[in-house]
C-alpha cells in the first residue's frame, strides 16, 4: 500500500526488501511518483511480460472534484462486484480525480536476467525474432528495437562499439531463461541467418552500456528535437517507419529522423529534428507524423498520454462516439472543470 507521492524507485526498493518484485519500471524511476505513473498509465520496459501500470494495481483511493473520497483499496486479484472504478482514474491524467493511495500488485522476483544485444537486417526479421524468443527462450522480460540511425547516433556519441559493422536494427532482449538455453537459441538464429550478430552482456556494467544507447540521452542535443510516442499493430511498424521517414524527408531533406521502441508491445518512439527555419510552424511535423499514422489506424499516444499538446489530434485515434462518452464522464465527475483543465478532452 503506497501513498501517491512515493517515488517509483522507492516502491521498487521496498518490494525488493521483502523479496518481492514491482514490475513497473521506466527511465524516470528516480523522479516520477506512483500517482503520476498511475494517472498516465505508464508503460516502460517490462510491459511485454507484466503489462502497463494498470496491471500493477489492485486498489485505489481517489478524491473527486467535489471532495468525496472514494476508497477502493481492494487487495484481491478477483473482484467483479460491479464496475471496476479504479480503471476510470488510471490513465485519465488527473482529469477525473486525484489519486491519493494505491494497493500495488507484487510478483515473485523474476530471477537472474540475462541482457543481450542482437543485430538484425530487416524489420520482418525483428518480428520473427520476437516470436521465436517468446516461444523458445521463456521469460522474455524486455524486447527493445533500435533502428540504425537511432543506434548509431547514440552509440557514437557515447563512444560505445558493440559490433564490427553497422546493422539495420539492433535489439536488446532480456530473458530470465537459463544461460545455456540463451546461447543455444542465439547460435541457432545465427545459423539460420535470422540474425547477423549477437552479444551477451558479460557484466552488469555492459548491460548498462547497452541500455544507455537505448535510453538515448545524446540524441537530445539535436536542434528542435520533437519526440513522438505512437502505437500500431506490430507487423505494420516497419512499413510505417519507412513511410513516415519518406514523408518527413520529402519536406525537410536534411531532417534527422530515427525510431526506437518497445515493439513487442506495439509501441514505437520517433525522434525528429527538422533543423527547420525559425518561424516555421512546428505543428507541420505533427501533421505529417500523425497523418501517415492515420493510414495505418495507429494510436497517437502509446504510453505518454494526451495532455494538452496532443489534444487537437485525439480524434485521429478515437471515434466521435468514444469522444462523446469521454466528455460525458468528464462532465459528470468534474462539472466545474477544475481538474487539470484543458488536458485530454
Ligand atoms: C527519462 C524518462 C523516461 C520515461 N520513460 C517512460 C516509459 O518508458 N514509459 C512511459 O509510459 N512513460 C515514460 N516516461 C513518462 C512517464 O509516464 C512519466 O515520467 C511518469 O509516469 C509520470 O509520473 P510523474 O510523477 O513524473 O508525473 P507528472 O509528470 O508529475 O504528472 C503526469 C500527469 O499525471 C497527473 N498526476 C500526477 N500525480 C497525480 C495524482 N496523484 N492524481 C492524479 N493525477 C496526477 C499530472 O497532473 C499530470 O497530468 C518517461 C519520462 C522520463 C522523464
Amino acid at each position: 500500500v503506497v501513498k501517491a507521492g512515493t517515488p517509483l524507485e522507492e516502491c521498487q526498493k521496498a518490494a525488493a526488501d521483502h523479496g518481492l518484485f514491482l514490475a513497473l519500471d521506466l527511465g524516470s524511476r528516480g523522479s516520477c511518483q506512483i500517482g503520476g505513473n498511475l494517472s498516465t498509465n505508464a508503460g516502460g520496459i517490462r510491459v511485454i511480460r507484466y503489462g502497463m501500470a494498470r496491471e500493477q494495481v489492485l486498489g485505489l483511493e481517489v478524491v473527486l472534484a467535489d471532495g468525496t473520497i472514494i476508497s477502493s483499496m481492494n487487495r484481491m486479484l478477483k473482484n467483479n462486484a460491479g464496475y471496476d472504478l479504479k480503471h476510470l482514474f488510471i490513465g485519465s491524467e488527473g482529469t477525473l480525480g486525484i489519486i491519493t493511495r494505491a494497493v500495488l500488485r507484487l510478483h515473485p522476483p523474476p530471477g537472474e536476467i540475462t541482457t543481450m544485444l542482437v543485430a538484425v537486417s530487416s524489420y520482418d526479421q525483428v518480428v520473427t525474432l520476437l516470436r521465436r524468443a517468446q516461444s523458445e527462450l521463456g521469460g522474455v522480460v524486455a524486447f527493445e528495437a533500435m533502428w540504425r540511425d537511432y543506434f548509431a547516433f547514440n552509440a557514437d556519441a557515447l563512444k560505445l562499439t558493440f559490433f564490427d559493422a553497422a546493422h539495420a536494427f539492433c535489439v536488446i532482449i532480456e530473458s530470465t531463461g537459463p544461460r545455456e538455453a540463451i546461447e543455444e537459441f542465439l547460435a541457432a538464429c545465427l545459423q539460420e541467418t535470422l540474425i547477423d550478430d549477437a552479444l551477451i552482456a558479460a557484466s552488469h556494467a555492459q548491460a548498462r552500456e547497452m541500455w544507455s544507447v537505448r535510453e538515448g540521452h545524446p540524441i537530445e542535443v539535436l536542434p528542435n528535437l520533437l519526440n513522438f510516442d505512437v502505437s500500431l499493430p506490430i507487423g505494420m511498424i516497419g512499413d510505417y517507419a519507412k513511410a513516415c521517414t519518406a514523408a518527413l524527408k520529402a519536406r525537410w531533406p536534411q531532417a534527422h529522423v530515427s525510431f526506437y521502441g518497445h515493439v513487442g508491445d506495439s509501441n514505437v518512439h520517433i525522434c525528429v529534428s527538422t533543423l527547420y527555419a525559425p518561424g516555421e510552424d512546428m505543428h507541420s511535423v505533427d501533421d505529417i507524423v500523425y497523418g501517415v499514422l492515420g493510414h495505418y489506424h495507429g494510436s497517437i499516444s502509446a504510453e505518454h498520454g494526451i495532455g494538452t499538446l496532443k489534444r487537437p489530434y485525439l480524434h485521429l485515434s478515437r471515434s466521435p462516439q468514444e469522444l462523446a462518452l469521454m466528455l460525458s464522464l468528464k462532465q459528470s465527475l468534474d462539472p466545474k472543470g477544475i481538474l487539470n483543465p484543458g488536458k485530454v478532452i
